[in-house]
Parts: C-alpha cells; sequence; structure tokens
C-alpha cells in the first residue's frame, strides 16, 4: 500500500519518505581509522526527522513499511496513480534513496509522472554507483535532484551542491537563493524555489537547539 506523507511546512504538498539516518548512508562522516566511532556529518547531526512529532509512532510506521513497500512489484505503477492529482511532490521528506533498486523505481515514476514536478533531496551522490542514476533523475524537465552539502555553515561546492544550511539569513543572493520559510512561521507559503531547476543552490537557515550547538562548535 503506498503511505504518503503531509507536512505543514510543504503547503499541503505530499511527500514518500523512509526513516531517518537507518536509510541515510551519506550521513555517515569519514571515519579517521577502521575503529573510529561511527560520527554523522555536520548537517545530520541536528536532523528534524529523529525529533519532535518524527518520535510518534503513528509518523514512524508509514516510513518503516514504506522500506518493504517499495519492493513489491506494482510498487511504480501504484505510485503513478497515487500521484494522478499532484502538481508539486517531495521525495524524502525524511529518509534518503538507498538502494539502487529504489532509484531505479523512483526514476520510472518521476518519467511517468510529467504533470508533477518532483524535488529529491539526496546525500547518495557521495557513493559514485549512485551518481549516474541521480544524473538521469535530474536530467528531466520535471525533476530537480538537490544533491545536498554536509556543512551547516555555508560550505558548498558550485556546480555540484543543491542545497546547504547556513548559520543566519545573511547570505551573498547572487550565490545562493534563501529560503525564507522562516518569514512565514516556518511554511513554504507558496515559494516553490527548491522545485524549480533554474535555481542552483538554496540555503536554509538553521534552526533547533541542537542545531545551534553543532554550529556553534563548528565555528568555535
Ligand atoms: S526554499 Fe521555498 S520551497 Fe524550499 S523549503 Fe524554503 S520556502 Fe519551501
Amino acid at each position: 500500500m503506498i503511505r504518503i506523507s503531509v507536512t505543514s511546512k510543504l503547503d499541503g504538498i505530499r511527500s514518500w519518505s523512509l526513516q531517518a539516518l537507518e536509510t541515510c548512508p551519506g550521513s555517515i562522516a569519514e571515519p579517521a581509522t577502521h575503529s573510529s566511532p561511527v560520527v554523522l556529518v555536520d548537517a545530520c547531526k541536528g536532523c528534524y526527522a529523529t525529533q519532535g512529532n518524527y518520535r510518534y509512532p503513528n509518523v514512524k510506521a508509514p516510513r518503516i513499511e514504506n522500506r518493504e513497500d517499495w519492493k513489491r512489484e506494482g510498487w511504480v505503477d501504484d505510485m503513478v496513480k497515487a500521484l494522478d492529482s499532484d502538481r508539486y511532490f517531495r521525495w524524502f521528506d525524511s529518509g534518503d534513496v538507498y538502494a539502487i533498486g529504489l532509484a531505479e523505481k523512483i526514476l520510472q515514476v518521476m518519467q511517468q509522472t510529467p504533470w508533477v514536478k518532483h524535488w529529491m533531496p539526496t546525500r547518495m551522490h557521495k557513493f559514485v554507483k549512485f551518481q549516474a542514476i541521480l544524473s538521469a533523475m535530474d536530467a528531466l524537465p520535471n525533476v530537480k535532484v538537490r544533491l545536498s552539502s554536509d556543512s551547516v555553515v555555508g560550505q558548498y561546492v558550485k556546480g555540484l551542491h543543491g542545497s546547504v544550511i547556513v548559520p543566519d539569513a545573511r547570505v551573498d543572493p547572487d550565490q545562493v537563493t534563501l529560503c525564507r520559510a522562516y518569514e512565514n512561521n516556518g511554511k513554504c507559503s507558496g515559494c516553490r524555489a527548491c522545485y524549480d531547476k533554474a535555481i542552483p543552490v538554496i540555503a536554509y537557515p538553521a534552526h533547533g537547539r541542537s542545531m545551534a550547538k553543532v554550529i556553534r562548535l563548528r565555528l568555535a
């Protein structure tokens, strides 16, 4: 069964999601040595999808079920039908496209729903075997794949990353497009910049106490 989530932030735009961190191999920082403990990259240390409402069983359940559901025959057809009335769609409000088989199926859904503008943030570009399929998705006229920078202090690679976290709203508008959801109670309020292929990099001002702590440590 297709399980779609809706977050109030996105103006009611729907999303297909998985559990954060356990489907996010790109959230793990390169270990210093083989025996080093697992450490998350800065951007994932204060992950919103591991806090607040995301800890409730009714929010976790569809994300856990989706991890099995995508493997069944007929999932692509069912997703295409489920998107019949959508004009915008966000992949992975939480979680990431952790398996090549899932990426191949999502590509098919994107190809078969040209009436939908798809936005997919991801860190899977760090793994060479995912790069070709992410490029194939992004080459579609109705898809924007945003490769996320790991930085929380605005550092990104031009021409590679499509989004980055910044400590506050003081950004160079010639370089990045600022997400202004913070001016609208955390809601998109009609903005659709993340879905827009013409916008190379979105800068998201950090929010939340845990992210503020990560930034303090990084800027110290
Ligand atoms: S940049 Fe626009 S579309 Fe993207 S999250 Fe912010 S308000 Fe929403």
